[in-house]
């Protein structure tokens, strides 16, 4: 990076685009977000998004692979928040691009606030989360009239560097809604259980969606009960989303995309899925 790139520097015309990258298929993108990558000058972009989706860019374009997924950061958050501010400072367009929505643990908040610090302008790009998609890939509506009136997201797993848990499963076992777990690929047995400890029916409806919207995508349904079952006999691994409540039960009704998949397998949905190469020459790879 240039030298000139002081603090102080003004930053004219550049926004950093904070951007939503959806859940996995690569037709899961908004238009804002594919006339966003057509102009990129930078992109920093996370372990769960197909990179498929970067063959929108420019020849030019330079990517960063900041290496970010639910438990693993090849980057720390520091380095990629002063990434961001360094490029834009250089007037670069730069777009900080993150699977499914950049809001939803996604840490869009933390480097937009860090982007306000700097007085760079910034815009937030939502994308399709993977909290909804990957049920509703499943053939499971988050809410369902007469079923479920209310969805909570919730973190599979605690920040590392937290000592408490922040979450009140008590309060989580009396919910009459659908609870949707995110980043609990490993501790689906820790949650079932402390639910039914805190008073949810062994019975509660459950299902289990890994690699939602991918061509890899398995989903299952089943109880509350046997969920930790489950997951260790598929040996069920990130990423992967749990629904918790009788919504899950349609999935056995309207799983919809496995069919699709049958049905279409070998001809579009290998094309559409499979990640091609892209710029394999602008690709920068970034360590600590
Ligand atoms: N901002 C993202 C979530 C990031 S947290 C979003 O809005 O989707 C990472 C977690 O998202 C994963 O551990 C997993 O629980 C979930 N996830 C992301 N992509 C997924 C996919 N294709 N299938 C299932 N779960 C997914």
């Amino acid at each position: 990076m240039k030298k000139s790139m002081k603090n102080n520097t003004k930053v004219k015309n550049t926004t950093v685009y904070i951007v939503g990258a959806g859940p996995g298929d690569p037709d899961l993108i908004t238009l804002r977000a594919l006339k966003l990558l057509k102009i990129a000058d930078v992109v920093i972009y996370d372990k769960l998004l197909n990179p498929e989706i970067l063959e929108h860019c420019h020849s030019k374009c330079t990517f960063i692979f900041a290496g970010k997924s639910a438990d693993h950061h090849i980057i720390p958050q520091k380095d990629i928040n002063k990434l961001m501010i360094d490029f834009a400072r250089d007037n670069k367009t730069v777009i900080r691009l993150k699977g499914g929505d950049p809001f939803v643990f996604g840490r869009g908040g933390e480097e937009a606030l860090e982007l306000k610090k700097e007085n760079i302008p910034f815009e937030i790009v939502p994308g399709v989360t993977s909290a909804i998609a990957a049920p509703a890939f499943a053939g499971i509506p988050v809410t369902h009239r007469g079923i479920s009136s209310s969805v909570t997201f919730i973190t599979g797993h605690e920040d590392p560097y937290k000592r408490t848990e922040h979450l009140d499963y008590g309060h989580l076992a009396k919910d009459k809604g659908t609870l949707v777990f995110l980043m609990s690929a490993r501790s689906i047995g820790r949650i079932s259980f402390t639910l039914i400890k805190n008073g949810m029916s062994k019975e509660t409806p459950i299902a289990i969606i890994e690699n939602a919207t991918k061509k890899t995508q398995r989903n299952f349904t089943d109880t509350l009960v046997n969920a930790v079952t489950l997951a260790e006999r598929e040996e069920i691994a990130s990423p992967a989303i749990f629904v918790v409540g009788n919504v899950a039960k349609l999935g056995n009704k309207l799983d919809w995309f496995n069919k699709h998949l049958q049905l279409d397998s070998k001809e579009s949905k290998s094309e559409i899925h499979e990640p091609k190469s892209f710029h394999k020459n602008k690709k920068l790879q970034l360590s600590q």
